[in-house]
């Protein structure tokens, strides 16, 4: 019989948190731009590279039952995750504990159903510095970025990634990929 939805399912199916699990040409302009950063002394902690499928369906129902006010009868079902969204039709503890894997996940912006992390090709990474950030951009441009806020979504930092071939995804913070998305 199928397990009910719950913080429990969020341990299993676990995503990396290492950049060895991206594709190989991705991560080499990841690394490379992380170098660049820390040289110039920001600090920078990747927080997620792959995301089995089964994962992101996960993260992506929670979401939505817990904030998009999807029906947790219609979620289709997937091979491999025998979960019940649906609390044998007990729709408040089905967004209950759909809420709740929302805060397992520590999840701040919907995510994809099909994302690049699940293809090797994305990142979360939380960046900071203090002052000034200088920083060479992959034509070996020195840029001093004094502009706040001091974070992955500065704007002139977000140029810099750009040269690195890492682009980064309006509104979620710490997500970066090789198309922005
Ligand atoms: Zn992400």
């Amino acid at each position: 019989m199928a397990e009910v939805s719950g913080p429990k399912w969020c341990e299993r199916f676990p995503g990396s948190k290492s950049p060895d699990a991206l594709l190989p040409d991705f991560r080499g302009r990841l690394l490379a731009f992380i170098s660049a950063m820390e040289r110039g002394g920001a600090g920078v902690v990747v927080t997620a590279t792959y995301r089995p499928p089964e994962r992101a369906y996960l993260m992506h129902w929670c979401w939505r039952i817990a904030n998009g006010g999807c029906n947790p009868g219609d979620v289709q079902q997937m091979a491999k995750v025998d979960i019940d969204w649906t609390h044998r039709g007990d729709g408040a503890a089905a967004r209950a504990a759909a809420g709740a894997m929302v805060q397992a996940f520590d999840l701040n912006y919907a995510p994809a159903l099909d994302s690049n992390h699940c293809h090797r090709r994305a990142v979360d990474m939380t960046i900071g510095w203090h002052d000034t950030l200088s920083v060479l951009d992959f034509e070996a441009r020195e840029r001093h970025i004094k502009s706040t806020p001091r974070d992955g979504s500065n704007r002139e930092l977000i140029q810099v990634g750009a040269t690195f071939g890492v682009f980064k995804l309006a509104g979620d913070p710490p997500h970066w990929s090789d198309d922005g998305h």
